[in-house]
């Protein structure tokens, strides 16, 4: 049943993600294929898997009232994206056997959930977080930040650096700003009605940062511009300078 509604959700998924993608990569529209918005490979859907955004193991340990609410299955407390499972080369040489999907799941998935659980920092005997949490709550808000604005977010230049971190498990990218290495947690919920296990992540915007709050946790993102902004996807000529005002140009030379 679960395998099934999996399915489901990864074709709808697979048409959302491309119509998305359109908008900026007309040339898709006559092929099919879809973009990783981790690795930036084009590949055919099959090379495409199911990625829950709040990592199972995390999802896992939510409480049993929680798991068994019909209001809040686990797909709708994980949000969901396509990423690839296609082998990862490096100049040639394979890098992991498996794609960006294997990958998150092998580097990210288990900082992460320890945040969502808040033994990250109970555990931690200074009580503090170290690098791999925080890089894993960067790649958390970047792929939570492409579920909400869509390809835009991997496009922009910020996206670039953001996916070159997502392939440096361990230390921060160079040009990473330090107001970008800060993760901010609480305790989790634990009440049946807490507003985050039907929707784990809000986002606040600035001009060059995203605020990702993840259910117990808050993380800054790097942004190059506004993701709502709107974008002209036809326009052949540069407005006139003088657009808004007349143009005496002509008669005066
Ligand atoms: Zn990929």
């Amino acid at each position: 049943m679960s395998e099934l509604l999996d399915t489901s959700i990864k074709e709808r998924l697979w048409h959302k993600m491309r119509a998305y993608l359109t908008k900026f990569v007309p040339e898709i529209a006559n092929n099919r294929l879809l973009m990783c918005c981790a690795c930036g490979r084009f590949l055919p859907q099959d090379d495409f898997d199911l990625e829950h955004v709040i990592p199972q193991q995390a999802l896992r340990e939510d409480p049993l009232e929680v798991r068994n609410d019909p209001a809040t299955p686990r797909n709708v407390r994980a949000r969901n994206i396509l990423l690839c499972r296609k082998p990862l080369l490096y100049k040639n040489s394979p890098l992991h056997g498996s794609g960006c999907n294997s990958w998150k799941g092998k580097h990210f998935d288990g900082p992460i959930a320890d945040i969502l659980s808040g033994r990250a920092v109970t555990k931690s005997e200074d009580k503090r977080l170290y690098n791999t949490h925080i890089i894993g709550g960067l790649i958390l808000g970047y792929l939570a930040m492409v579920e909400e604005f869509g390809y835009i977010t991997t496009l922009m230049k910020s996206g670039l650096l953001l996916r070159e971190q997502f392939f440096n498990p361990h230390r921060f990218h160079r040009n990473l700003g330090s107001r970008y290495q800060i993760l901010l947690s609480g305790a989790p919920a634990t009440t049946v009605d807490d507003p985050t296990w039907s929707k784990p992540f809000t986002f606040k915007l600035e001009h060059d940062a995203c605020y990702v709050t993840a259910r117990n946790f808050v993380i800054t993102l790097p942004i190059s511009r506004d993701p709502l902004a709107p974008i002209a996807h036809h326009l052949k000529f540069a407005p006139s300078r003088y657009k808004m005002r007349p143009d005496f140009g002509t008669s005066l030379t």
